[in-house]
């Protein structure tokens, strides 16, 4: 949708918004699916299957990644990492300081809960993980590996958390709802031991190709680049960490042209596509609550989760094409698994520990490693007796849980024509500012959407027809009109 058609239609378009967020949302599944959808008012054609994520609305999850929260620091990572009296550990990629928000991040943290687990306990103890997810499922596999006793009690009637692999015969080849790429995070080996079981991947880097709303292709500039960097290097000489809204908005960064050049993208478009294109997608969230010290922009060598394969300087990204969920059925082989149980109060002194299921089973063990994710820490559903330290505590509060979405097309034939894996838009203020055209990858004529921060929760309250009437208008300049090899009439 263009920029001025979207300001001459916004007063119904935010009363709808208005009303919606005023409903209270009942919590479901990430995913849906509606394979066949009815009803789609765009030029796009309508697909033959979707499938959509509302990670905000799972309760089990409450968001996609942890981010750098405006005044949250690394080192409150490392304080969330820290044992409690030797009986409670933690794990999850919030957890991980140099890898957070990302499936390596999370099996690193796993490992180096089990690690020390290792180091507090004695072989043989009993030792519960909650959640099964990589970093749960990492700790379960070492630690029972190492002699341990271990159960893994998970919410969820499946394993895997974040990574959820979906393979099905409405698709041709499995689909990721949750991490689909494996990040150049360090010194990751998960693509190896992707390929050791046989799962492709393919290389996933580079910049995409950026469209204005009449489908013009166009090349970024560093416009946008360079205000943020203006706004990031005044941030690093005020006293306190700011926003990096409030970062641009005061170092004057912020202050660029809005009269169009030629090809109808003005410089002011530009940094909004370094924030929604770039920014939002490696954090999940909108930049007003994005930390400027400690910024996505310049760690995102470490943050990986991004957006799917924007080039962030941090190596060759891949993304997985044969099935992220293969390293956790591995990893689980052998380990006593209790699904569908969740987690809601956790009771430690020093001689042991007992949790409470929601169908009030109580179980016991030696020690537990908590891994499910700072979005659900935050809500407090599950209950510490007695309350974690203030350090936990502060941790939780301060770090930021954010919301990246997904939605699953498949068409018939492509509709576009470019070979472009990675596409983005700019001067527009569509809902999906990234996709992956998965043709040059598998192929097949799937795409994959992507939105963030504001916008995810916003569409995490609508139905399955207008989150994907939201992602067809997103597509309209990659629309390359009727496909070639439909028939015309006589
Ligand atoms: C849409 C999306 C895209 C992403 N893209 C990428 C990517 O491309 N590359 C990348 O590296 N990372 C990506 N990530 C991030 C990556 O998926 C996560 O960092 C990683 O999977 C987290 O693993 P974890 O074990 O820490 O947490 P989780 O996988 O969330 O595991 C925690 C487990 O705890 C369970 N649980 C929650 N509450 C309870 C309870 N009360 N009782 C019992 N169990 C409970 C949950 O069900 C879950 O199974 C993405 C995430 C999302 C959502």
């Amino acid at each position: 949708m263009k920029r001025r058609t979207f300001l001459l239609g916004s007063v119904s378009g935010l009363s709808l918004v208005a009303l919606t967020a005023c409903v209270s949302p009942t919590p479901r599944p990430s995913a849906s699916v509606t394979p066949k959808p009815t009803s789609a008012p765009s030029l796009v054609p309508k697909p033959a299957a979707m499938r959509r994520t509302s990670w905000s609305a799972d309760p089990f999850a409450r968001g996609s990644f942890s981010f750098p929260a405006v005044g949250a620091t690394p080192e409150q990572r490392d304080a969330l990492s820290q044992p409690v009296d030797d009986r409670l550990f933690f794990a999850g990629e919030a957890t991980s300081t140099d890898a957070f928000g990302t499936v390596q991040g999370a099996r690193d943290s796993g490992q180096r809960a089990a690690r020390d687990v290792i180091a507090a306990a004695d072989v043989g103890e009993r030792i519960a993980v909650i959640g099964a997810g990589m970093a749960g499922l990492a700790a379960a596999r070492d630690l029972q590996d190492a002699g341990f006793d271990v159960f893994v009690v998970e919410a969820r009637n499946r394993i895997g958390g974040r990574i959820d692999t979906v393979t099905d015969t409405d698709w041709p080849f499995p689909i990721e709802l949750g991490a689909a790429v494996v990040r150049r995070t360090g010194d990751t080996t998960l693509d190896e031991d992707l390929t050791d079981r046989g799962v492709a991947t393919a290389p996933f880097s580079g910049v995409p190709e950026a469209r204005t709303a009449a489908g013009a292709v166009v090349e970024v500039p560093d416009t946008g680049a360079q205000a943020v960097a203006t706004a990031l290097a005044w941030a690093a000489e005020q006293p306190a960490d700011v926003s990096i809204a409030q970062a641009l908005a005061d170092s004057g960064a912020s202050k660029l042209s809005t009269t169009d050049a030629d090809i109808g993208v003005s410089d002011a478009d530009w940094l909004d596509y370094q924030i929604t294109v770039v920014l939002d997608p490696k954090t999940g969230a909108p930049v007003a609550e994005q930390s400027s010290w400690y910024s996505a922009a310049d760690t995102a060598a470490k943050n990986g989760a991004d957006d799917d394969g924007a080039d962030d300087g941090a190596g060759e990204d891949r993304i997985v094409l044969g099935g992220y969920a293969t390293l956790l059925e591995d990893l689980s082989d052998g380990i006593d698994v209790l699904g569908s149980s969740v987690v809601t109060r956790i009771a430690y002194s020093d001689s042991g520990t007992s949790l409470r299921l929601g169908n009030g089973e109580s179980l016991s063990a030696d020690r537990v490693i908590v891994t499910v994710p700072l979005g659900v820490l935050k809500t407090k559903v599950m209950e510490f007796d007695p309350p974690l330290p203030f350090a936990h505590r502060g941790a939780i509060a301060a770090l930021g849980m954010g919301t990246l979405d997904k939605i699953w097309l498949q068409f018939e034939e492509p509709f576009w024509d470019t070979d472009a894996p990675l596409w983005s838009t700019v001067g527009v203020v569509d809902d999906f500012r990234v996709w992956i055209n998965m043709v040059p990858l598998t192929g097949e004529p799937v795409l994959v959407g992507l939105v963030t921060a504001e916008a995810a929760l916003r569409l995490a309250e609508v139905d399955d027809d207008e989150f994907l009437a939201a992602a067809l208008t997103s597509l309209e300049p990659f629309y390359a009109g009727v496909p070639t090899s439909t028939p015309t009439p006589e």
